[in-house]
C-alpha cells in the first residue's frame, strides 16, 4: 500500500476527469492524483469534432438528453447553466471560444487547444497523472476509498468514459469499478449511439458512396432531421443518420419493431410538384428511357433504384421520393459510435456523490445528440462533482 493518501483520486484523464481536476485546482484543492489507462491523456477529446472540438452548444438544455433521471439532470443544469460552463472554459481555463451557428468551438478550431489548456493547469499545480495505470479496483473501509490496493483517497471520481471508440481507452472496463457500490439494477445496459446504421434493403447497395441532401425521420417520431445522408455498402451514415440513431433506443427498445427511417429525398418540393415535374419530363423526352427522364434531378443509380421500387408511375414515384423507407437492422457497433447510451443510472450515481464516490461523464446514463451536447455533459458533470468535493 502506498502511504500517501489523497483528497481526490480521479480515474481517467479524459474530458470530464481533466475538467474536474482543473475545477478542484482552481478552487484551491491540489491534493489530487489521476490514474490513466492509456500512455497519454485526452485521446478522445483530441478526436472530437474532426479535431476541431465542438465543445458545447448555445441552446443546450437538460431536455436535450436521454437519461433515467430528467429531474436530477434539470437540477444540475439549473445549478450550472450553459453560460456558467462557458465562463469557466473561457475565463478560468483561458480557452477563447467561437460560435458557428449553435455550435461552440475553441476559437482556434483545434481540439488540442482545449486539451492543452486543461493539462497546463494540472501540470502547473504539480498534480501527477500516472499513465498506463488503469484503476482496477475500488474498495471502501471506514476511513476512505482504497484504489488498486495501493492508493487511499477521501473522494474517488470515476470518469472512465463509455464503450465507444475503445481505441481511445474508453472500453467499458471502468463500470467494473462501480460494481461493489451498486446493484445490477443501477445500470442501464450499454448500446452504441450516434452511430452509422445497417439497413435491410439490398437495392440501395448500388448507391454506396453517394450522398443526398434530404430530410428524414423515424417512423412514429415527430422529430425531423435535415442534412446529408451517405449511402454505404452496409446501410447509411452521416451526421443526420447519427442523430436519428440517438433516438432509436427511446422509441423502439422493447417494442419488438424494427426501426424504419422515412427519407424525403426532395424536401424542397411537394409531392404534387414532384409528380408534375416527372409528368413534364416524360412528355418532353418521350424517346428517353423512363429512368433517364429523372436524370438531372437524381444520379442514374438513384433514378434506377426509385423506378425499380416504385414503378415509373409519376404518382407512385413522387410518393416514394417523399417517403423513401429504409429498415434498420443494426448499427456499426462501438468501434464507430460517437457515444454510449446507458451506463450507471444518473439517479444512482448522484446518490453516491454524498459518499464521496463520483461517477461522471459518459460513464453515466446521460447521452445527447451530435452538436457539442456530450462534451457539455462531460464539462458540467466534472465541474459539479468538483464543487461538491470542495463543499465537503
Ligand atoms: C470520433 C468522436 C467525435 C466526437 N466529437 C464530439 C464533439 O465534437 N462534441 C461533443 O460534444 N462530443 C463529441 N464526442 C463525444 C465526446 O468525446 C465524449 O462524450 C466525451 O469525451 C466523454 O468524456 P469522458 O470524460 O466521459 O470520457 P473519455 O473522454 O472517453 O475519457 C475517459 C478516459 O478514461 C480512461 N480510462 C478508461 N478506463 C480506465 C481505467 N480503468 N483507469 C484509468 N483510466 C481509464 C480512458 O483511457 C480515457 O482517457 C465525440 C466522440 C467521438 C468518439
Amino acid at each position: 500500500m502506498n502511504n500517501k493518501s489523497y483528497r481526490v483520486l480521479i480515474t481517467g484523464a479524459g474530458a470530464s476527469g481533466l475538467i474536474c481536476a482543473c475545477r478542484l485546482i482552481l478552487g484551491g484543492i491540489s491534493d489530487i492524483i489521476i490514474l490513466e489507462k492509456n500512455k497519454k491523456p485526452a485521446s478522445k477529446l483530441i478526436m472530437t469534432g474532426n479535431g476541431r472540438c465542438n465543445l458545447s452548444n448555445t441552446s443546450v438544455t437538460s431536455d436535450d438528453y436521454n437519461t433515467d433521471s430528467p429531474d436530477i439532470l434539470k437540477q444540475l443544469f439549473d445549478l450550472y447553466p450553459g453560460e456558467k460552463i462557458m465562463s469557466f472554459i473561457n475565463n478560468d481555463l483561458g480557452v477563447m471560444t467561437a460560435s458557428n451557428g449553435d455550435l461552440i468551438y475553441p476559437s482556434t478550431y483545434q481540439s488540442s487547444t482545449v486539451a492543452r489548456a486543461l493539462l497546463r493547469i494540472i501540470e502547473d499545480a504539480g498534480v501527477e497523472i500516472l499513465y498506463e495505470t488503469p484503476a482496477v479496483s475500488i474498495l471502501r473501509d471506514e476511513d476512505s476509498y482504497i484504489i488498486n490496493d495501493t492508493f487511499r483517497a477521501d473522494n474517488v471520481v470515476v470518469c472512465t468514459g463509455g464503450c465507444s471508440y475503445p481505441v481511445t481507452g474508453s472500453d467499458g472496463n471502468g463500470f467494473r469499478l462501480l460494481l461493489p457500490f451498486f446493484d445490477k439494477t443501477d445500470f442501464v445496459p450499454v448500446r452504441p449511439s450516434l452511430v452509422p446504421l445497417k439497413t435491410k434493403e439490398d437495392d440501395i447497395r448500388i448507391l454506396s458512396g453517394q450522398r443526398v441532401k434530404c430530410q428524414a425521420s423515424l417512423a412514429g417520431d415527430d422529430h425531423v432531421e435535415t442534412g446529408e445522408m451517405l449511402f454505404t455498402d452496409y446501410g447509411v451514415s452521416g451526421i443526420m443518420i447519427m442523430q436519428l440513431s440517438g433516438r432509436i433506443r427511446g422509441l423502439y427498445e422493447g417494442t419488438g419493431k424494427a426501426p424504419v427511417i422515412n427519407v424525403d429525398i426532395l424536401p424542397a418540393y411537394s409531392e404534387d410538384e414532384i409528380c408534375g415535374m416527372i409528368e413534364d419530363r416524360y412528355s418532353r423526352f418521350p424517346f428517353r428511357k423512363r429512368y433517364e427522364c429523372l436524370e438531372g434531378i437524381f444520379s442514374p443509380a438513384m433514378s434506377m433504384v426509385l423506378i425499380s421500387r416504385y414503378t415509373d408511375d409519376p404518382v407512385k414515384l413522387a410518393g416514394g421520393i417523399k417517403n423513401f423507407s429504409l429498415t434498420v437492422t443494426g448499427d456499426q457497433g462501438f468501434e464507430h459510435a460517437q457515444i454510449t447510451s446507458g451506463g450507471i443510472k444518473l439517479g444512482s450515481a448522484y446518490k453516491a456523490w454524498d459518499k464521496g464516490l463520483f461517477a461522471i461523464g459518459e460513464a453515466v446514463n446521460v447521452d445527447g445528440p451530435c452538436g457539442g451536447y456530450n462534451l457539455h455533459w462531460a464539462w458540467l458533470s466534472g465541474i459539479a462533482a468538483a464543487d461538491r468535493i470542495r463543499e465537503s
